[in-house]
């Protein structure tokens, strides 16, 4: 179909001012988050409904052309831009934003794949509970992009990631059908759970439209501390302490380096560190729970006071209230914006089993030093969830073109110790186009095979985000 046909009849679908045809307009939609993948496209297209969205996809689905989804274009490995050969078409959820319904007695909302994450928070407080999802990209990433790449980020160690907290989806699948899978169930073992294959399919299988996600109670107390601990083999001892003191009510424990800390103080005005010692590593940690606010940072302070006393934490700080529980956060999230700041960076996004995380730590370090003199390694993540952020730069920035240069070489040294490891080359980032190549290394034939199958028999023509993850 000649391109102005095509336009012609998205512009009839979703009305000419949703589609974005001007270099200017569609820029943004264009390159990543970290500027590292520039692609060109026939268009930008923002329908409004589910249907549109699949009146969308049957049409490019007659002239074969490829689609691209994107939702809050944050994702960090490519997978929202397209090509170089301009022959896609991008189609952005961005309008879908509708909070369609919120059951407090079944504990469960229905959103539009465009709603913001924040937004799907918020919409959950106002109706008294959690939604407990939580990334520091939360205010522009959405809920579709959090489905499709299978969204991980701090509250994962108690509540789970966003396959955990999916009830039910709409899809429009590649053949531009609707499939209305919306269903807010706990049980229901009906034959294939079909939902379970868009859920991190990065756009690959279908356009996710609308989720039914699950809800919880607002915790209605928090503790948060900051720990400066020596190694990382302590906080693994501080993990299993907290968790055997308080179960669940530990919902989140994130390990930050030294040097990762230095970065976010450097970068991001009115940061200070919040303890004076100057430790290698540090620990957030946060209780939250049903129970009285002072008790429960009594109890958190007690166990901590009991880990100074064995040895595990060096020294510990207590928030003090809601106000510098934020700013203790603000250090944790803010370290992909300081990086970024910083320039360039080779991001792992890894996955281990906890117990072998500081085996990992210590012999990937010494063995990038080894290979490639002069390199940083930038440590943080999810230690209560196995995920590390292993990113490598220069110490000098001067030197991280020189370092570029060698990419493939330092991911196949850390992938390889991965492997070796028993952990995974994308913990919950994806794939997209940075680590396509790694899976066909990584994963077994069988593996890839189904995976091939899966992709062949929902969509053949290979036009639903060519490129990417497989
Ligand atoms: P996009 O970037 O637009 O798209 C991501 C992929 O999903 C693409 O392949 C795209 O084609 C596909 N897609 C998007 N919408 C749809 C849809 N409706 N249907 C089908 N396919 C779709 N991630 C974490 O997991 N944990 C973190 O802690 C975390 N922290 C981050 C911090 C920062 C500062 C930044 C910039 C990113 C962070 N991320 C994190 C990565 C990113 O925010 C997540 O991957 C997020 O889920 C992407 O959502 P998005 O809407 O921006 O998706
Ligand atoms: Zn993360």
């Amino acid at each position: 179909m000649e391109d102005s046909l095509l336009l012609a009849r998205l512009a009839a679908i979703v009305g000419p001012a949703q589609v974005l045809t001007g270099a200017g307009d569609m820029a943004p939609a264009l390159s990543d988050w970290r500027g590292r993948y520039r692609g060109a496209a026939r268009c930008v297209v923002r329908p409004g409904t589910a249907a549109e969205v699949a009146a969308v996809v049957r049409a490019c689905s007659e002239a074969g052309v490829p689609i691209v989804p994107q939702g809050g274009n944050t994702g960090l490995c490519g997978g929202a831009t397209p090509g170089a050969s301009g022959d896609a078409v991008v189609l952005s959820l961005a309008r879908l934003n509708r909070i369609r319904a919120v059951d407090p007695a079944n504990n469960t909302i229905t959103v539009e794949a465009g709603c913001t994450l924040a937004a799907v928070q918020e919409a959950a407080a106002a109706a008294g509970r959690l939604f407990p999802l939580s990334l520091a990209s939360e205010g522009s990433c959405q809920v579709g992009g959090n489905l499709s790449t299978n969204a991980g980020g701090v509250q994962v160690l108690r509540y789970g990631n966003a396959r955990v907290l999916t009830l039910g989806l709409e899809v429009v699948l590649p053949s531009g059908e609707l499939w209305d899978g919306l269903r807010g169930l706990r049980k229901d073992n009906t034959g294939y759970d079909l939902k379970q294959l868009f859920i991190g399919a990065e756009g690959t299988l279908g356009i996710i439209t609308a989720a039914v996600l699950k809800l919880f109670p607002q915790p209605r107390a928090t503790a948060t501390a900051w720990l400066a601990i020596a190694t990382p083999a302590a906080s693994l001892a501080v993990l299993a302490r907290l968790q055997g003191a308080f179960g669940e009510l530990l919902s989140a424990c994130e390990l930050v380096s030294r040097v990762a800390l230095d970065l976010v103080i450097r970068h991001l005005p009115g940061s200070v560190a919040p303890l004076a010692i100057d430790s290698e590593w540090q620990l957030l940690v946060e209780l939250s729970g049903g129970g009285e606010q002072q008790r429960l940072e009594e109890a958190l302070a007690g166990c901590l006071a009991e880990a100074i006393a064995a040895g595990e934490v060096v020294d510990a700080v207590l928030a003090q209230s809601g106000d510098q529980a934020r700013k203790l956060w603000a250090l944790r999230e803010n370290i992909s914006e300081a990086q970024k700041i910083e320039g360039f960076s080779i991001k792992h996004d890894i996955s281990l089993p906890i117990s072998r995380i500081p085996d990992f730590i210590a012999r990937t370090d010494a063995a990038l030093a080894d290979a490639f003199p002069g390199i940083r390694c930038v440590t943080f993540g999810h230690v209560g969830d196995g995920n590390l952020h292993y990113n490598q730069s220069m110490a000098d920035p001067a030197d991280n073109a020189r370092l570029l240069a060698t990419q493939v070489a330092v991911d196949r040294l850390v992938h390889d110790m991965v492997v070796d490891f028993g952990g995974s080359i994308s913990a919950e980032h994806g794939i997209g186009q940075l680590k396509r190549d790694e899976l066909v290394r990584y994963r077994s034939p069988v593996e890839l095979a189904t995976m091939r199958a899966l992709k062949q028999a929902l969509d053949p023509r290979g036009l639903m985000n060519p490129g990417k993850l497989l």
